[in-house]
Order: structure tokens, then C-alpha cells, then sequence
């Protein structure tokens, strides 16, 4: 007898319980009961929850593939749960535009990414940008199509309990081929509610896809955010000693490595599109003056002038633009368009 496991999706609620963020994720939430090729796990913000809290345990607990739905990037969000011990291969959505170029042009890049040398289960993390203004159908179908092409098959032999099926690449193929809708798989459940409090938090997530464990943030970074790992790794060891509101170190970061998921300028934030624009200096595309010019601040003055501003509001002396002398300066956003940003932000209130 062959049955079917289901996959996890995960709807993480926004910070701000906007009523249409909030019925959004009720009619997600919604058009999945009664599907029992998934289950729905319901906790708070993702980026709030801690490593050891009920919540990102019970992630932790999942092995099968997963489907986030969230109020982030998903390069944010999956990097987010990586540094809470949620691991997995990133998964594509369809609903998300992916630049194959800039894909080719990563692969092409010589310099080794710490995530080279890093063993991560098969399993896939998909992720749905709840911010991406998607009908809710679209986020349905976009999770049956997942879901039926990555639910693996169950082998229950009669008298014995169910077994997961063997983890050689050839079974991630499927090899009872896509799930149907309708298909028999385990009973259906209701969604299961994490209700842990979760205050807001404010902490840089590395996506080591992109780090080359250069360590200018470590070198940069005078609130002892940073520590290495026992393999000489760079991670983000004390999350909460960051600075609320201090993107300093994203702007010094050679691989535009460093994530803010909540910063307003969607660069620091994660998103793929405009790190890939960047590429071709996306600051000069929206009208910038050239780095140096009279009254002009480049990315490394900033970060410089915001950390001495996080210094002066901890009480301490400012250092001014003492750093690492590795560290590469990258193009300073435009004031213009964070302050956009910043507008459209303020209508979700
Ligand atoms: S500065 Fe960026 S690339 Fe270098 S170690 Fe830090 S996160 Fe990684
Ligand atoms: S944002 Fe500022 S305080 Fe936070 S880790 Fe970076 S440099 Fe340190």
C-alpha cells in the first residue's frame, strides 16, 4: 500500500495585524483545510521568534519539504531560518521572477561561499512573499503545485507502521510520480496555532550562499554582534546586541551578504532584484552623484556615520571611519527612494 507524507506550510504572521495582512493569511490558511496533501503550522513573525522557542522548534522538528508563506523576502526568510537551526535547500516559487542570467553569473563566480562547505539536508524550503500582492488563489495553487510535486511517497507495509520513504537522490524523484489531487494521503488535520510571544526584533541574518567568510563585519561591527563558529565560521552570535534600526554593516559587506529582513530599502532587505541591480550600480541608474563628489557620502561614510551615531546613543566615543582596511566600499542607497519606501510603508499601519 502506498500512501503520501505531507508537506508543512507555514504561514508567518506580519508584525503589525494589518486586517488585510490578517485576512490574507486566514483565507491562505483557509483554502488548505480539508487538503490533506499538506499540513498548516501557523506562528508568529518568523524573524521574531528565537532559536529555542516553541515556535522555530517546531519548525526544527520538520524534516519533510516545507512551503513558508511569510511577510518577507525569500532569500530573508530563508536565510532567517537557517540561523535557527531550520535547514534545507532553497526551493523555487513560480510565483517569483528569478533572474537566470544573474544565476549564471553567480555560478561563474570563482570566490568559495561558505555554503560550499556546509552539509544540508535534500530537503526543500520553499518560500511565498505574502508581500508580493498575489490574489489568495494564486497562493493556493502556487501551494498544491509544490506540494504535488514534492510530497513523497509513504511505504506501508501491512501490519507494520508507516516508514518515510529511503533518502537517495533517486526517491527524491518521486517515484510514485506526482501527487493528484483528491489522492489518498494522511488523514487531514486542522492547522496548528504557535502562539508564542514574539516581541519585535532587529538583527543582521547571513546568507551564505553569497558570504566568503571575509569577516569585515566582525572587523566592523563594535557591539559584538559577530563570533566565529568552532570551524572558524563567521555567524551572527548575539543577535540582540544589535543596534535597532543600525544597517551599518550591510553596507560594508563585499557580498551583499548581510540581511536586514525588515530594513526599508528592499537591497538590505533581501530582495533579489535589486541585488542584482546593484550589479550595474542601481544608485547611478536612479540619478546619484559619483562617489566622491562635493556633498556626496559614499556606502562606507555611511555605515561609518550610523555606527558612530549607535555609539553616541550607547554612550560610547566615536571611532569615526576606523575599520577593517579589507572592507569595500558599495553603493549608497538613494535618499529619494528610501524615503518612498518609507511612505508606502507608513499606509500599512
Ligand atoms: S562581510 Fe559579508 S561576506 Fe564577509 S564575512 Fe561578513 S557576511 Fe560574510
Ligand atoms: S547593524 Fe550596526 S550594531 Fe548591528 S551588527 Fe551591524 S554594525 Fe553591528
Amino acid at each position: 500500500m502506498s500512501n503520501r507524507a505531507r508537506v508543512t506550510v507555514v504561514v508567518s504572521q506580519g508584525q503589525s495585524h494589518h486586517p488585510e495582512k490578517r485576512k490574507l493569511e486566514e483565507e491562505i490558511v483557509a483554502g488548505l483545510l480539508g487538503d490533506r496533501a499538506v499540513g498548516v503550522t501557523v506562528i508568529p513573525h518568523l524573524y521574531d521568534l528565537t532559536a529555542d522557542g516553541t515556535g522555530m522548534l517546531s519548525l526544527q522538528q520538520e524534516t519533510g519539504d516545507l512551503i513558508v508563506c511569510s511577510w518577507l523576502f525569500p532569500r530573508a526568510a530563508h536565510w532567517t531560518l537557517d540561523r535557527n537551526g531550520v535547514h534545507g535547500q532553497f526551493g523555487k516559487s513560480l510565483l517569483d521572477a528569478w533572474d537566470e542570467d544573474e544565476e549564471e553569473a553567480d555560478a561563474g563566480d570563482e570566490k568559495p561561499r561558505v555554503l560550499e562547505t556546509r552539509q544540508l539536508p535534500r530537503r526543500r524550503i520553499y518560500h511565498l512573499d505574502l508581500r508580493a500582492g498575489h490574489p489568495t488563489g494564486d497562493y493556493l495553487d502556487e501551494i498544491r503545485r509544490i506540494a504535488a510535486e514534492t510530497s513523497t511517497p509513504v511505504v506501508t507495509l501491512t501490519g507494520l507502521a508507516p516508514t518515510n520513504a529511503p533518502a537517495d537522490e533517486e526517491s527524491l524523484v518521486r517515484p510514485g510520480g506526482p501527487l493528484q489531487l483528491g489522492e489518498p494521503v494522511e488523514p487531514a488535520s486542522g492547522p496548528r496555532h504557535i502562539d508564542e510571544p514574539a516581541a519585535r526584533r532587529w538583527y543582521p541574518v547571513i546568507d551564505y550562499s553569497r558570504c566568503t567568510n571575509c569577516m569585515e563585519c566582525i572587523d566592523f561591527c563594535l557591539f559584538g554582534v559577530y563570533g566565529v563558529d568552532g570551524q572558524e565560521t563567521i555567524l551572527v552570535e548575539d543577535p540582540d546586541n544589535c543596534r535597532k534600526g543600525c544597517p551599518a554593516c550591510s553596507r560594508v559587506c563585499p557580498e551583499n551578504a548581510i540581511l536586514f529582513p525588515q530594513h526599508k530599502t528592499p537591497t538590505i532587505a533581501g530582495s533579489p532584484e535589486v541585488a542584482g541591480a546593484l550589479k550595474v550600480d542601481l544608485s547611478r541608474l536612479f540619478g546619484a552623484p559619483e562617489p566622491g563628489a562635493p556633498g556626496t557620502e559614499d556606502a562606507a561614510a555611511m555605515a561609518a556615520r550610523e555606527r558612530d551615531e549607535q555609539l553616541q546613543l550607547a554612550g560610547r566615543a566615536p571611532v569615526g571611519e576606523k575599520t577593517s582596511e579589507r572592507s569595500t566600499p558599495k553603493p549608497a542607497p538613494q535618499d529619494e527612494l528610501d524615503e518612498l519606501i518609507d511612505a508606502l510603508d507608513e499606509l500599512d499601519l
